[in-house]
C-alpha cells in the first residue's frame, strides 16, 4: 500500500526536519508558526500540557583547561517521543485501517524494544492505548544520535507513518577526561544546574538563559492566536577556560595516587600546584577521586570495603550517601588539618621580617623545652638532641624547640599580626564552592603554651590551600595572592566576557626577607646529604611537615593517625611553581613493622616526582653540577650485531663493565637492552651464541643500603641498579624498596629498580 500523507502529516514532516537539524528555538517557532492552520488541531495543542508556555533550552557552556582541552561539554542527545493519536487516526482514516494500525504498532514496538535499553516489546502498546487521544508520550530520554538514526531508518523502511515516533533535542553533560581534576570541575545535577566544583561556582555563566514562548490568552483565559505569542530566544551559556593544565594535573594525580596507595592512606590525599606569583592553580586533586561520568560508585578502597561490610540496607544507603558526598569533596579546600612543620616557613619568615632573629642567630635544642613552669615540657620530634643550631640548620632539622623559642621571642601580638596577614583567619577566596574557614585560636586566648605550639604548626587547623597560599607569599617576594582556577570566560560568539587577573591582597614580608627564605629553603633541600625532594639538575626549595591528628587520636583512643605533607617550589632562586602534597593517615609499615608517616618520606618524594616531570614541561631544563654529572646514569648502547671485542670496547669506554658469554664472534643479544639507564660501573652482559644457556643470578637484599653500597652489591651479583623515581641520589639516603624481592632468580644484567629515601624525619 502506498501512503499519502495528509496535510497534517506534511506539516509534521516539516517539524521533524527542524527538530533534527535546526536550533531549538526554530522548532518551537515551527510548531506555533504559520503552518498551524486547523483550529481543532490548535485547540488540542492548547490543551496539551506541553504548550502554553514553552521552554527553549540554552546550550550549557564548555569548560576547557588552560591549553584548550575539553573538560566538560554538553552534547546533543534526543528524547524519543510518540504521537499516539496519529496512530489511532489510521483506524478511521484509511481502508483496512485496523490491520494497518496493528501492523505499524507491531513494527514500532519491535524497533523501539530492540534499539533502546530497558524497553520491552510489551511495554509499548499500553502506552499508545493510554495516551490514544493525545499527541505525545515520552518513551526514552537522552538517546545518542547513532541510535536515533537506526530507529528512524528502520521505521521509515517499514513504512511506519512519519511522526508517530519523533524526537526532541536534549543535551547531556559529558566529561571527556573522566576522573582527571574531577573535584575541581565538578558536575551538574539532574536539572542541568552545577552541583559541585566549577560547574557550580560559575553556573550562572555556564548555563545560559533559556528561551521561552508565552502563548497569549484573552480576558477569559482562552488562548488567542499564535500571532500574539511572545518569543524570547535562548541565549547559550558562556565557555570557561581554567588555569588548570591537564598535563600538570596528570603528573600531580599520578604521583599523589602512588603515595596514597603505597602508604595505605586511610583518609585520602590531596595536591595543589600553583603559580606562586599569580595564584593560578595549575593542578589540584583529591585522591582517590571519582569518575565524573560515573560518580555514583565509591572509589576509595578503604571506604568501599567498609561499605560492603554493611548488611543492613537502611544503614548501607545512609553510609553510601555519606561516603559518596565525601569523595566528591575537594579535600584541598573543604578539610582542615594541622600543617605541622611546613608552617615553620611562616613563623621563620615573620621572625626574620621583624628582625627578632637573623641568619646568624643561634639556638639550642636539648630535646625538649619547658615553656611555662609546671606545664609538661614540649619535646622535639627527634630522639637525638639537635644541640646548637643557626636558623637554616634548625629549619633543616625541623627542630621544634628552636621554633618554639622563635615564636616566644616574637610574642603573641606579633605572631598574630603575621598569622592574620598571611591569610590564616580568612578564606583564600578561591573561585570554587565549599571553601571552609580554618579553626584558629583567637589572639586574646593566646598564652605562651598556645603560642609555642602554634609556632610549629600544631595548634591552628587550616586548609591545604591556605597553607600553600601563605607559603607562596613567603617565597614570591612577600605577596599574598588570591588563588584562582578560572582564567577567562568567553561567550558563544567568542567574545571575552571576563578575564581573571592576579589579585594581590597585600605584601606580608619584604622582598629581602622573601629572598632570604628562598635561600634557606633551598639549603634545606640540599643540606647534609640532600632530602627526598632533591632532583638532579634543578634548584628546589621545600619543607616537610608531619602532624599528629590530636583530636582524632584522642577520640579513637589511638596514637597512629598523622598527616604527612611537603611543600616545595622551583626554581628556588626565582620560583614559578609551588606544590603542596598532603597524605592523610598513612598506615603502611616498613620492613621492621614500624609505621611510615613522616612527610619527608611520603610527601616529599611525590613533590620531587611531580617536579621532575613538570619542570621540563614548563621549559625548565636540568643544569647538572660537575658532581652530579659524575654520578649520572649512563645510557646502555646497542651493541647487537657488532663484533664482540668491539662491543666490549664500546661499553667499557662509556664507563661500564661487560662480560661476554658464548664462543661466537658477534653479539646476538645483550642485557640490559639498549637505551636502559645504569649507573657508572654497571654491567652489560653480551651473548654471542643463539642457544647459550642464559646466565641467572639471585637478587640480593639491599634494603637499608646507601646508593653506592647498593650499586656495589648489585654489580657483584651481575645486576644493575636503577634509582627509583623520586629517589634521592645522595649517599645520605638508604634503600627503602626494591622491585625484585631478595631471593628472586633473574637473568644476569637485569636492572633492579631501587627506591632510596633520606631518613630525614619531620
Ligand atoms: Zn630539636
Amino acid at each position: 500500500m502506498s501512503y499519502q500523507p495528509g496535510s497534517k502529516m506534511k506539516r509534521r514532516s516539516a517539524i521533524v526536519v527542524f527538530i533534527l537539524l535546526v536550533m531549538p528555538i526554530f522548532i518551537v517557532m515551527a510548531m506555533f508558526g504559520t503552518s498551524v492552520t486547523e483550529s481543532a488541531r490548535y485547540q488540542s495543542m492548547a490543551n496539551d500540557s506541553q504548550f502554553g508556555s514553552t521552554i527553549v533550552n540554552a546550550r550549557r557552556g564548555t569548560i576547557y583547561d588552560s591549553s584548550g582541552k575539553i573538560l566538560a561539554q554538553s552534547a546533543t542527545v534526543f528524547n524519543v517521543t510518540i504521537d499516539p493519536k496519529l496512530l489511532y487516526d489510521i483506524i478511521e482514516d484509511e481502508d483496512n485501517g485496523q490491520a494497518e494500525f496493528e501492523r505499524q504498532l507491531d513494527v514500532i514496538s519491535t524497533v523501539l524494544s530492540e534499539e533502546l535499553p530497558n524497553i520491552n516489546y510489551e511495554d509499548i502498546p499500553p502506552i499508545f492505548e493510554k495516551y490514544s487521544a493525545g499527541h505525545w508520550a515520552n518513551i526514552a530520554k537522552q538517546v545518542e544520535k547513532p541510535v536515533i538514526d537506526v530507529i528512524m531508518s528502520r521505521l521509515e523502511e517499514a513504512e511506519v507513518h512519519t511522526n508517530i515516533v519523533y524526537t526532541e533535542i536534549d543535551t547531556k553533560r559529558y566529561y571527556p577526561q573522566n576522573e582527571l581534576a574531577a573535584a575541581v570541575i565538578g558536575f551538574t545535577n539532574y536539572e542541568g544546574d552545577g552541583a559541585y566544583g566549577i560547574e557550580k561556582y560559575y553556573n550562572d555563566y555556564l548555563k545560559g538563559v533559556n528561551g521561552k514562548i508565552i502563548s497569549a490568552e484573552d480576558g477569559l483565559g482562552n488562548k488567542m492566536s499564535y500571532k500574539n505569542d511572545k518569543i524570547y530566544e535562548a541565549k547559550d551559556g558562556n565557555d570557561i577556560y581554567l588555569t588548570i593544565d591537564m598535563n600538570l594535573q596528570y603528573y600531580a594525580e599520578k604521583y599523589l595516587e602512588e603515595q596514597v596507595l603505597t602508604n595505605k592512606a586511610q583518609n585520602r590525599g590531596c595536591v595543589i600546584m600553583m603559580n606562586c606569583n599569580t595564584g593560578e592553580v595549575l593542578a589540584m586533586a583529591s585522591t582517590p577521586g571519582f569518575d565524573l561520568n560515573d560518580r555514583g560508585s565509591i572509589y576509595n578502597p578503604v571506604d568501599k570495603a567498609a561499605l560492603d561490610a554493611i548488611t543492613d540496607p537502611e544503614e548501607y544507603s545512609e553510609q553510601y550517601a555519606i561516603l559518596r558526598e565525601k569523595q566528591w569533596k575537594n579535600k584541598a579546600i573543604t578539610e582542615i588539618y594541622y600543617p605541622g612543620s611546613v608552617f615553620k616557613v611562616v613563623t621563620g619568615s615573620a621572625a626574620l621580617e621583624e628582625r627578632v632573629i637573623d641568619l646568624h642567630s643561634t639556638f639550642n635544642c636539648t630535646g625538649s623545652i619547658t615553656v611555662v613552669a609546671g606545664v609538661p615540657p614540649m619535646h622535639c620530634w627527634s630522639s637525638r638532641v639537635h644541640g646548637t643550631q643557626d636558623f637554616t640548620t634548625a629549619m633543616t632539622n625541623s627542630c621544634n624547640p628552636v621554633f618554639i623559642q622563635i615564636g616566644l621571642r616574637m610574642g603573641a601580638e606579633k605572631f598574630n599580626e603575621y598569622f592574620t596577614a598571611y591569610g590564616f583567619t580568612e578564606k583564600t577566596g578561591i573561585d570554587l564552592p565549599g571553601e571552609v574557614q580554618g579553626l584558629t585560636l583567637n589572639t586574646t586566648n593566646y598564652g605562651p603554651v598556645e603560642l609555642a605550639s602554634s609556632a610549629f604548626g600544631q595548634t591552628n587547623k587550616i586548609t591545604p590551600l591556605q597553607m600553600i597560599t601563605a607559603y607562596a607569599a613567603v617565597v614570591n617576594g612577600g605577596y599574598l595572592v588570591t588563588p584562582h582556577v578560572a582564567s577567562k570566560i568567553i561567550d558563544s560568539s567568542g567574545n571575552i566576557v571576563k578575564t581573571f587577573d592576579t589579585r594581590i591582597k597585600r605584601q606580608v614580608i619584604s622582598e629581602e626577607t622573601s629572598a632570604t627564605m628562598r635561600q634557606v629553603l633551598e639549603d634545606v633541600v640540599n643540606a647534609k646529604n640532600g632530602s627526598n625532594a632533591y632532583i638532579k639538575g634543578y634548584a628546589i626549595g621545600g619543607k616537610s611537615g608531619t602532624s599528629e591528628k590530636i583530636d582524632e587520636n584522642r577520640a579513637q583512643g589511638r596514637e597512629d593517625l598523622y598527616v604527612s605533607s611537603y611543600c616545595g617550589f622551583a626554581p628556588a632562586d626565582d620560583p614559578e611553581i609551588i606544590c603542596l602534597v598532603m597524605v592523610d593517615e598513612p598506615m603502611a609499615t616498613d620492613v621492621n613493622g614500624g609505621q611510615i608517616y613522616y612527610g619527608s618520606l611520603i610527601a616529599a618524594p611525590a613533590v620531587a616526582s611531580i617536579f621532575k616531570d613538570a619542570l621540563p614541561y614548563l621549559g625548565y631544563y636540568p643544569e647538572y653540577t660537575a658532581e652530579e654529572l659524575e654520578t649520572m646514569d649512563i645510557t646502555v648502547p646497542s651493541v647487537e650485531g657488532q663484533i664482540a671485542a668491539t662491543a666490549s670496547e664500546t661499553i667499557k669506554e662509556l664507563g661500564l663493565k661487560t662480560e661476554i658469554l658464548g664462543e661466537g664472534s658477534t653479539v646476538i643479544t645483550q642485557v640490559p637492552p639498549a637505551g636502559s639507564m645504569v649507573p657508572r660501573g654497571g654491567k652489560v652482559i653480551i651473548y654471542t651464541e643463539e642457544n647459550i644457556k642464559e646466565q641467572f643470578t639471585t637478587v640480593p637484599d639491599i634494603i637499608g643500603k646507601t646508593p653506592s653500597q647498593a650499586n656495589e652489591i648489585l654489580t657483584n651479583a651481575d645486576l644493575n641498579l636503577k634509582l627509583g623515581d623520586g629517589a634521592s641520589a645522595n649517599n645520605g639516603s638508604t634503600a627503602f624498596r626494591q622491585n625484585y624481592s631478595p631471593g628472586d632468580i633473574v637473568p644476569a644484567g637485569t636492572i633492579i629498580e631501587v627506591y632510596f629515601i633520606v631518613k630525614d624525619e619531620g
